[in-house]
């Protein structure tokens, strides 16, 4: 009995050094570092880690157990979406409103599950979920799915019910006498935010999103709701918990409480000033101009690509330039969600189109996201980080749709397609 426990044991100490001493080497064509290109790099997994990066030659294949050569392919960090909605799916196929007030909660999670997946096969390792818009704390499950290796998808930095100011939100148009369920959660004043900051915490959030303004004036425009004081109360409560705040904001005004109020990212940012932007410079705020939100939504309306734009859509390629102009930091992320999961690069591309170089777009969706999230561990090629990788044909800083042109997958050093 005593031996063949030691036998076990010992079996399983040996597979434990087996599997410890596990390595990789990928041989690309060239390797994008998060922050820059490199010609004929090699990069090598042990486990769950990169363990080695450089130039092919001081790599030695013989060290490894297996080695994948990746002839005219790039690699590059798992790319990081900064905006998803993975529980909401395309407003043309189901408008927002009927996917909040009719489709079972049951239902909407299902539909995640595929969608994570097809997140995963993007080579999008990370996202940072910005609200479950009426799914409650379903994102919470969604994550711990994927952690506990129930179902494929990225890591998930999650956001759960996010906070609206009462009244200001969605579903609206109803009839005064009756209360409709909303998209997040109602909470005002001190007290109650505190509360409601502290309870989304307790219960998941990784970040806490707030609405610091929404389209609730008397002509349907984007209004703020909080006061700088209670964005000011919710950011010190989350600050006191090591989380950062995330500020869905499209106003001039909304936009000035958020940044002033220390929120870290912006969401939108439609109607941005040159005056607003330099704010954000000033204080360190980073923009999410979720473009192919605004596209995809002008399209569902009947704007067909290749015809005169909307006016919506050149103002936005104007602010996009004056954030650019003002040396903004931009995060890349679509609000995926509102168009299909796992056409996430469509956000990179239309970047490029509204006037950044591929190469900023792909630090955007690697390095600079992961720092702006607070992600220390990712975002990067390099020794010591997560093995999060996707190797892509072509080359992305040429022409950013091969981003598209998926051949490989590594998430924690494991090859996930
Ligand atoms: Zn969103």
């Amino acid at each position: 009995m005593r031996s063949s426990l030691y036998s076990l044991l010992l079996t399983l100490c040996l597979s434990t050094a087996a599997f410890a001493q596990k390595t990789l080497l990928l041989r690309p064509a060239r390797v994008f570092d998060g922050e820059a290109m490199h010609e004929s790099w090699s990069v090598r997994v042990k486990n769950d880690r990169i363990d080695a990066v450089g130039p092919a030659a001081s790599l030695a294949p013989a060290a490894t157990d297996s080695v994948i050569n990746l002839p005219g392919a790039t690699l590059l960090p798992g790319l990081i979406e900064g905006h998803s909605h993975l529980l909401l799916h395309p407003y043309n196929e189901t408008p927002w409103d009927d996917q909040v007030l009719r489709e079972a909660r049951s239902m909407r999670v299902a539909r995640a599950t595929v969608h994570t997946q097809k997140t995963l096969r993007a080579g999008f390792t990370t996202v940072r979920d910005l609200g479950t818009e009426g799914a409650d704390y379903d994102d919470v499950g969604l994550k711990q799915a994927i952690d506990k290796g129930v179902i494929p998808g990225p890591r998930m930095i999650v956001a759960t019910r996010a906070l609206i100011a009462t009244g200001s939100y969605a579903p609206k148009g109803f009839s005064p006498d009756i209360d409709v369920p909303q998209g997040a959660e109602e909470a005002d004043g001190h007290d109650r935010l505190i509360q409601a900051v502290r309870r989304q915490i307790g219960k998941g959030a990784d970040v806490i999103k707030v609405y610091a303004d929404y389209r609730w004036g008397l002509m349907g425009e984007a209004k703020p709701t909080f006061t700088l004081d209670e964005l000011k109360t919710i950011v010190e409560v989350a600050k006191s918990s090591g989380r950062g705040v995330v500020a869905h904001a499209g106003s001039v005004e909304g936009m000035r409480r958020a940044i002033l109020a220390g929120c870290e990212t912006l969401e939108h940012g439609d109607a941005g000033t040159p005056e607003i932007f330099a704010l954000m410079k000033q204080h360190g705020t980073a923009l999410c101009p979720t473009v192919a939100a605004g596209d995809a939504i002008a399209q569902y309306r009947g704007w067909k690509r290749g015809t005169p734009e909307p006016t919506r859509l050149k103002e936005k390629r104007e602010t996009v330039k004056q954030a650019l102009a003002a040396g903004v930091t931009i995060c890349a992320g679509g609000d995926v969600g509102v168009f299909p999961h796992g056409d996430n690069a469509r956000e990179l591309e239309l970047m490029v189109d509204y006037g950044m170089t591929p190469v900023a777009v792909l630090r955007s969706a690697t390095s600079v996201n992961a720092d702006v999230f607070h992600l220390a561990d990712r975002g990067r090629i390099r020794a010591g980080l997560l093995a999060d990788m996707v190797v892509v044909t072509g080359d992305p800083t040429r022409q950013i749709s091969d981003i598209r042109r998926v051949v490989l997958v590594i998430k924690g050093g494991a090859v996930v397609k």
